[in-house]
């Protein structure tokens, strides 16, 4: 079940070009409407249920709808994100709530290097077999048929 913007909590995050929700789909398929200053999913279809944009939301106006195996009809799986940690507030069906907060990171905030320290290794070619930070990251170099 795709994720879906709640326009009564959403506040367009304050006017920004680029919204919380609009930055972190891997899918590009949050858009803010600026007239009203509400966004919302464009393309439901496409939604691969990564849940970013409900773990990222300032405003927890995003819906995740979660697999009907953990979240069956009529009860709610609701994140709420801090620097360190993030709680779900988990609603059952007979109304009983529940939360549970799970850590987030080890490092403090904003000091994660990216490539790991190992650098872009020989991926910054784009017709590389590599993956980024391979193959210094792995060890482990891809050995190649010969001609
Ligand atoms: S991140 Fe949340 S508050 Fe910001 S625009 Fe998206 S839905 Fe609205
Ligand atoms: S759940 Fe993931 S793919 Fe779906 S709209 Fe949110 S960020 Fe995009």
């Amino acid at each position: 079940m795709p994720a879906y913007v709640i326009t009564e909590k959403c506040d367009g995050c304050k006017g920004q070009d680029k919204t919380a929700c609009m930055y972190i789909c891997p899918n590009d398929l949050m858009v803010l409407d600026k007239e009203r200053m509400k966004a919302y999913q464009r393309d439901p279809q496409m939604c691969w249920e990564c849940l970013c944009c409900g773990k990222i939301c300032p405003q927890q106006a995003i819906d995740l709808r979660g697999y009907a195996d953990f979240v069956p009809m009529g009860s709610k799986c609701v994140p709420l994100r801090g620097s360190q940690d993030i709680m779900w507030t988990i609603q059952f069906r007979d109304g009983e709530i529940k939360r549970f907060k799970f850590p987030i990171r080890t490092t403090p905030e904003g000091s994660a290097q990216p490539d790991g320290g190992f650098g872009p290794g020989k991926a910054d070619d784009i017709n590389s077999i590599y993956l980024f930070t391979e193959p210094d990251s792995t060890g482990v170099e891809i050995p190649t048929l010969k001609k």
